[in-house]
């Protein structure tokens, strides 16, 4: 299925709208997520959150967390199979056309598991309309994923963007991935 992420992407960006699905006792985005406000890095339990509780400062939480809803929350496309706490997955967006997929590291592979990877690499093919760049992070690295291969683009790097896509040589066809520094300001296209 194509993955329609353009109500996910408002909210996601928003948030003002009600989710679709209640989080339930999901809180896996208080782990997988950095949350810069709280100093709290990727992939491990935020020190404000209680287990079977929620987050212990709730008013006064960071606008980032107010603010944010994954994918699965608020696409009635993604079922149940999908919620974070079972898939181990949580899909978000910061750029329209791009997916994120931040993988919970005590469950690294979660992400090559089925029904997960083969929807990976559908969203990710490039040849199909609406298709994505499905970049997943997991344990501090990231892979951009093809229909024919995961780029592996080690250690992550915080605030430097991602390029990605196919050099053509002699009629072949390969996947590129690679880090690119921000445009210096007033550059174009
Ligand atoms: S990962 Fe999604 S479902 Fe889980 S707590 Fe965060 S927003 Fe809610
Ligand atoms: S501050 Fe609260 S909502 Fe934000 S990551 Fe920590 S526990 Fe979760």
């Amino acid at each position: 299925m194509p993955l329609d992420l353009t109500a996910a992407e408002s909210r996601s960006a928003g948030a003002t709208t009600a989710a679709v699905k209640p989080c339930g006792e999901c809180n896996l985005c208080c782990k997988v997520l950095r949350v810069n406000a709280v100093e709290k890095p990727a992939g491990v339990w935020c020190q404000h959150l209680i287990q079977g509780a929620g987050c212990s400062i709730h008013a006064i939480k960071p606008e980032e967390c107010s603010r944010f809803q994954c994918f699965w929350t608020v696409s009635d496309q993604l079922g149940e199979e999908w919620r974070p706490i079972r898939s181990k997955l949580v899909l978000w967006s910061n750029i329209e056309g791009r997916l994120i997929v931040d993988v919970d590291p005590s469950s690294p592979g979660a992400w090559r598991r089925e029904p997960y990877y083969s929807q990976l690499k559908a969203w990710a093919d490039r040849s199909r309309p609406g298709h994505l760049e499905v970049l997943v992070r997991v344990k501090g690295r990231l892979y951009v994923v093809f229909p024919e291969e995961d780029v592996d683009l080690g250690p992550e790097r915080p605030h430097i963007s991602v390029a990605s896509g196919y050099l053509v040589e002699a009629g072949r066809r390969t996947p590129y991935a690679r880090f690119v520094e921000a445009p210096p300001a007033g550059a174009t296209a």
